[in-house]
């Protein structure tokens, strides 16, 4: 082998126009990155592919859902919260020394002749921007307090407030 195979590939050799879809499940320990370990990516990830290929580019969506084990951030109890990313990404059939380099980082160059599309970097920053960036745990009303946004939200879906959202209100009123 010439070269390290990536974790997430997708082959495209002599495949003529069209939409192919891959899935893929793998472990973030797959991808040799620390930063993947800290926000508790320890379950399977999965992930999914589809691919459009035309005639000039092959657009790629990358879809990935994991659980994340994290801690709430008020009483650090531990929590389970379902992580999900997408991302697009665009390569463009091409020489490298084409024009397309002031283009967005989501357009890259690829070889006609290419028989396999690496998208192991473009999964990791999809799962790295899936993490959740604040955890709050539901069970424990003192640490729903603190999340005022979702609670106003949550009022607008269900129109009436439950005893449970009044005595909430009541608890934050007291703390103001
Ligand atoms: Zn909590």
């Amino acid at each position: 082998m010439s070269r390290e195979k990536g974790v997430i590939e997708i082959r495209i050799s002599g495949s003529g126009e069209g939409v192919y879809e891959y899935e893929f499940i793998c472990k973030a320990s797959d991808f040799k990155n620390p930063e993947l370990g800290e926000p508790g990516f320890c379950n399977d990830i999965h992930v999914k592919v589809v691919a459009n290929k035309t005639d000039s580019e092959i657009a790629v969506d990358i879809e990935t859902k994991t659980f994340a084990e994290l801690s709430c951030d008020i009483c650090l109890a531990p929590l389970k919260k379902e992580a999900a990313g997408t991302y697009r990404v665009f390569f463009v059939f091409g020489e490298p020394e084409g024009n397309i380099e002031e283009q967005e980082e989501n357009y890259r160059v690829l070889d006609r002749n290419a028989s396999v599309i690496d998208l192991t970097e473009d999964v990791r920053e999809t799962l790295l921007l899936s993490k959740p960036l604040k955890t709050v745990c539901t069970e424990n009303p003192e640490c729903s307090m603190y999340r005022e946004d979702d609670a106003e939200h949550s009022e607008e879906k269900h129109g009436a407030k439950s005893p449970w959202q009044e005595s909430l209100e009541k608890l934050k009123n007291k703390y103001h």
